[in-house]
């Protein structure tokens, strides 16, 4: 277009990681013999810092379609993010500059800074991917949800996979492998598969899916009694306030989201807001299964594309219509 910002998340990236090489250069040259563990650490701390930035510009790129969409990626926030980070990365890289001229001891923060900003790169990498990915699935869920939604797919046709290869053994041996997972089922709070005739019962394991949980965010106390899960990719937040609160004696037990099933379902805030909204998966199930005519049930199962504003609103409606769910406690 001509006079235009020719900056795409790729160069910008490149930038960062040039002036991360340089620091690094400066202190693999200096001389090492009045040297304490500072400086070692220094060291590794920017290799770190390196290393994981070049993993994540690898692990995007597959999630959007490829490395030649995420690299040429021009979305403006995601430049202005990334120009704002790149200002950071050169100021930090001018201590190492400054520190070779004058010599003597390095500043021991400044290895803490550079942990900084490497989880605000982690996270800056994890938006623009994630806006990428927003832009072509209108209204659907985070990419930080989907990678969670993906693995928990995968788990199901594992656990499928296991159940066909189980129906070609002899009936005793099938009844007593059943009864070996459906023990394994109770003790992590799920319900037994033999009882879950009914579709929505599919229940994997959500516990297999802390780990990915782990990796597209985490989770943090807020405030005295609450908790959150904070999302890298969308920076939304789930909250499950009062975890204290007990129910009394005279109050049904309450449902319990489990994490992983609202992280799997979490869309991105809207603009303005902070807690990430969550589409109910069974709904969605059900309006893939009853798209018929005759569709009273479509209508009360019917949720908002956009989801359940907060967690406590995704609980209420899980009490209200899916209450017939094994909804695993924490
Ligand atoms: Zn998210
Ligand atoms: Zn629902």
């Amino acid at each position: 277009s001509g006079g235009g910002d020719p900056a795409t998340v790729g160069s910008l990236l490149a930038t960062i990681a040039t002036s991360l090489t340089e620091a690094l250069r400066i202190l693999m040259f200096a001389d090492k013999r009045q040297w304490g563990p500072d400086e070692f650490e220094q060291i590794r701390a920017l290799e770190e810092a390196l290393d994981d930035a070049k993993k994540d510009f690898q692990e995007m790129a597959p999630l959007v379609h490829g490395q030649f969409y995420y690299q040429n990626d021009r979305t403006t926030i995601s430049l202005l993010e990334l120009r704002k980070l790149l200002e950071k990365f050169t100021f930090h890289s001018q201590n190492f500059k400054d520190w070779a001229r004058q010599g003597g001891p390095i500043n021991p923060i400044w290895a803490r800074e550079t942990g900084q900003l490497k989880q605000e790169l982690h996270r800056a990498q994890c938006r623009a991917a994630r806006r990428i990915f927003a832009a072509e699935q209108e209204g659907s869920r985070c990419l930080g949800a989907f990678q969670v939604h993906r693995q928990q797919k995968r788990n199901e046709a594992e656990r499928q996979r296991r159940q066909r290869a189980r129906s070609e053994l002899p009936p005793w041996q099938q009844q007593h492998e059943q009864a070996v997972e459906d023990e394994a089922a109770r003790q992590r709070g799920e319900p037994p598969q033999t009882a879950a005739a009914h579709s929505l019962c599919r229940s994997t394991s959500l516990e297999a899916l802390v780990p990915v949980c782990n990796a597209v965010g985490r989770f943090e106390r807020l405030g005295e009694h609450d908790a959150a899960f904070v999302c890298d990719f969308c920076d939304g937040f789930i909250v499950w306030p009062d975890l204290q609160r007990l129910p009394s004696a005279r109050t049904p037990p309450k449902v319990v989201v489990f994490p992983p099933l609202a992280i799997a379902n979490h869309v991105a805030p809207e603009p303005g807001e902070w807690q990430a909204h969550i589409l109910c998966p069974y709904c969605d199930e059900y309006t893939y299964l009853d798209q018929g005519e005759d569709s009273e049930e479509d209508v009360k199962y019917a949720q908002d594309e956009k989801g359940f504003t907060s967690l406590e609103k995704f609980r209420e409606h899980l009490e209200w219509y899916h209450t017939a769910l094994p909804v695993p406690a924490i």
